[in-house]
């Protein structure tokens, strides 16, 4: 059985008596170029090509329904929730104003996580959703970093809801996986699917941005425990990407964007009248009719009035234009979490991981949020080995980035305090 899908008249999510809710969940369950480095010329320009165009008939979310503020509606997968295109990244929020001006334009699908700011996000989030919580999918993720045991996994998620001041999330998701283990253990598995039967979650999931995240997340779709995947996904992306949002849509699990910027690096970037950046980069991945979602980190009232208007909107040929420009002067700065450098430095420094961190610091504003980040790492996996190394990093970079330099700044900043 599945949830009905909703009409346009109800496009906000109904509030669920919990038994009902209960029931649902459980039989839910069974069912770069331009001379821009080593990949020569062609990719950054087939990377603006919006992938898996044609999409599956047989699979295509239905068109999307208009909702407050002109916002559209896709299905997410397998859960058949309908869920706002421009989707609500909760990570380094302060005002709850905002998020609650979203909620009135039509966005119906928060995304936070315990991790976020030290626990703070979802108390924002919490605070916001006070007498809105039936108009929103809500969606936490505990850490792994806080432990794989059942115990662990549980007593985050307890957090969680007390910080949302709910009793239940519609998605619950293993946190930045990077090894099968995060989400397929017994423990974890077995401790998911108990929260789903409690009721403290409807669906289950996983995010990952990870080099190997093409890999873990097919795995992730081929054994079909989980409803949802969270995925990186962006105009500067690497190849593997397009062919995995098609097989989520194939196996009908909801496949969520995030990183949808590609670095947000903004200044110098000359936009074309009457469209930002930001809204080019949000249209590419919107472009694909795979995503059922993007998720964005919306701080200001400002943010979700830019942000949102690429509901509905198609991506044109003035977009592809200033992405090419932004890959044309950001490509050297830009990290794309490849993880073609894992491995490679000897005294296991966490690159991408950490140039990561300094892109939240130095583009996303999120400057708490990536100190507590890096302050989380093991100090002999920080850039204090960096001097004197002859930097193999580098040489293995397939987009030429100044590694080590800019492991450098990003200690400089991180450790700000
Ligand atoms: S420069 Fe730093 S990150 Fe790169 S290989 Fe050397 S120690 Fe590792
Ligand atoms: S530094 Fe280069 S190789 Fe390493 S993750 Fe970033 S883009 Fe990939």
């Amino acid at each position: 059985m599945r949830e009905k899908e909703r009409s346009p008249k109800t496009e906000q999510p109904p509030r669920i008596d919990r038994r009902v809710f209960i029931m649902r969940s459980s039989l839910g369950a069974l069912g770069a170029g331009l001379a821009l480095g080593k990949f020569g010329s062609n990719l950054a320009h087939a990377a603006l090509r919006p992938e898996n165009q044609a999409g599956d008939s047989t699979t295509t979310p239905p068109l999307p329904a208009v909702g407050p503020g002109g916002m559209r509606y896709r299905t997410l997968g397998r859960t058949n929730l309908r869920v706002a295109e421009v989707s609500y990244g909760a990570i380094a929020v302060s005002d709850p104003a905002v998020i609650a001006f979203a909620i009135d334009q039509g966005v119906n699908y928060i995304d936070t996580a315990r991790s976020y700011i030290g626990g703070q996000g979802e108390i924002t989030v919490g605070k916001a959703l006070k007498g809105k919580r039936d108009k929103v999918y809500l969606v936490t993720k505990w850490n792994r970093r806080g432990g794989l045991s059942k115990e662990a996994i549980r007593k985050q998620t307890e957090e969680s809801l007390k910080a949302l001041q709910t009793d239940y999330v519609d998605i619950l998701m293993c946190h930045g996986v990077s090894a099968s283990e995060h989400f397929h253990s017994e423990d974890v598995l077995e401790t998911m699917m108990t929260l789903r039967k409690e009721g403290k979650t409807r669906f289950l999931g996983v995010s990952c941005h990870s080099g190997n995240l093409v890999e873990l997340m097919k795995e992730v779709i081929d054994k079909g425990h989980y409803d949802v995947i969270l995925c990186k996904y962006n105009f500067a992306g690497h190849p593997g990407f397009g062919d995995l949002v098609a097989l989520a849509q194939k196996k009908n699990v909801g496949f969520v964007a995030m990183k949808t910027l590609g670095g947000a690096k903004r200044e110098g970037i000359e936009a074309i009248p009457g469209q930002t950046f930001r809204q080019a980069a949000l249209k590419w991945v919107l472009s694909n009719p795979g995503v059922s979602n993007l998720i964005v980190t919306m701080k200001t009232f400002d943010d979700v009035r830019e942000l949102c208007a690429v509901a509905g909107q198609q991506f044109t040929k003035e977009d592809q234009e200033v992405l090419r420009r932004y890959l044309a002067q950001q490509s050297h700065e830009m990290c794309r979490f490849c993880d073609t450098c894992a491995g490679v430095c000897p005294y296991g420094v966490e690159i991408s991981n950490i140039l990561r961190y300094r892109m939240y610091f130095k583009y996303y504003a999120m400057e708490k949020h990536a100190m507590g980040l890096y302050g989380e790492l093991l100090p002999a996996k920080t850039v204090i080995t960096c001097a004197g190394c002859s930097a193999p990093c580098e040489a293995v970079c397939p987009y030429g980035l100044a590694v080590r330099t800019k492991l450098r700044e990003a200690h400089e900043l991180l450790m700000l305090a």
